[in-house]
């Protein structure tokens, strides 16, 4: 495959020209674009410049806002809302996260109701982000069906991610963010267009057949990691990030865009909690540090999160590669 290379500047000016020639205004155009460099920065592929078609071709087809201006709601003492005005959920994170932290600081907990905007990024950027101010943050969000529930053959739950942080004092702070389908959808694809097969614990066929053959998953349905208990992760997920905040089911999300294929369009459920608010937050995360060493001291572990923040150290020097086909269909938009 060949490759192209620039700085995670040129990166960044690359998205941002092409997001304005397609509709964005400058804010969100920048909100999008360094969302997209961070996951690059990171060495997040699948979350990085890949994703900027999709961003573009949804807001000039007018069912993604590109000049969104998204707006903070109290609607409880610990609970706010954002509404993202139809745009994508990178602009409306601008909004939220301020708001969050101050709200968690103020009564402990809090929890962030994101609504009205298409989520189709990362999730480990926003926890990450409170646990730089010192917060414990969730988050989960659903998307397009892709996943049967435990024991169904089809799809039903999106493959809903959900994202977790710790504050550490002294190191950058601990990350998990994943999916809950046993494996990610872009995965499989990859796996078909290279004629590779897949675990049997990827997905059943369309008559719930079982089946290593990625193409034969694709017509079909994913299962959830660990079988029923993914599945009830993603059902867990699909409540949170749906009815409680008066948003899509990933099926209804499905529905909404009407077979156009554009990005989908969705809840996010963000929780923060402070640890200072439940004792001596020193004392905590000391005693959250004896958790991590004594997982680091077993041979064969590391932390989630670790991979990015040795990647991250790297490419403000080094700089990234993308495909050649994916910088052609950029500069096609342009
Ligand atoms: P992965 O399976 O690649 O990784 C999941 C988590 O496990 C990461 O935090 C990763 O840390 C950690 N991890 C990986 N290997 C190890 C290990 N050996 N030891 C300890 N921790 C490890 O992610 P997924 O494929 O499940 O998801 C990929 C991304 O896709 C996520 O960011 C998710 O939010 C996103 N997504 C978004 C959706 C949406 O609708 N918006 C839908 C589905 C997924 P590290 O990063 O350091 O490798």
């Amino acid at each position: 495959m060949t490759s192209i290379h620039m700085t995670m500047e040129q990166g960044r000016q690359l998205a941002i020209d092409c997001l304005l020639e397609n509709g964005c205004d400058a804010e969100n155009a920048a909100a999008v674009a360094d969302r997209m460099m961070q996951a690059e920065g990171d060495l997040c592929h699948s979350h990085g410049l890949f994703r900027l078609p999709w961003y573009c071709t949804g807001v000039k087809s007018g069912r993604a806002n590109g000049q969104a201006k998204p707006g903070v709601e109290q609607l409880a003492p610990a609970v706010i809302r954002v509404n993202g005005d139809n745009g994508y959920a990178p602009m409306g994170q601008r909004v939220a996260h301020p708001a969050l932290v101050d709200c968690a600081r103020k009564n402990g907990i809090a929890a962030l109701a994101f609504t009205n905007m298409f989520h189709i990024a990362a999730l480990w950027p926003e926890v990450e982000a409170l646990a730089d101010d010192g917060l414990i943050g969730f988050a989960f969000t659903a998307a397009y069906p892709s996943v049967a529930p435990g024991g169904g053959i089809k799809p039903l739950f999106g493959t809903n991610p959900m994202g977790f942080s710790w504050p550490r004092k002294d190191a950058p702070p601990l990350v998990f963010d994943q999916a809950s389908a046993s494996m990610a959808k872009g995965e499989i694809q990859i796996a078909a267009r290279d004629g590779h097969s897949v675990p049997e614990t990827t997905g059943v066929g369309p008559n719930g057949e079982t089946t290593t053959d990625p193409n034969v998953v694709l017509k079909g349905a994913q299962l959830g990691f660990g079988g029923y208990k993914g599945a009830s992760l993603a059902m867990m997920i699909e409540l949170l990030a749906g009815p409680l905040i008066g948003e899509f089911l990933s099926i209804e999300s499905k529905e909404d865009d009407g077979g156009k294929g554009g990005p989908p369009k969705g809840g996010e459920l963000i929780i923060a909690i402070d640890p200072a608010r439940f004792g001596d937050p020193e004392a905590i995360m000391a005693h959250g540090e004896k958790l991590f060493e004594l997982i680091l001291a077993q041979d064969g572990t590391r932390l989630p999160g670790a991979r990015r923040f040795i990647n991250r150290k790297k490419t403000p020097s080094e700089g990234i590669d993308i495909p050649e086909s994916l910088h052609d269909s950029i500069k096609a938009l342009m």
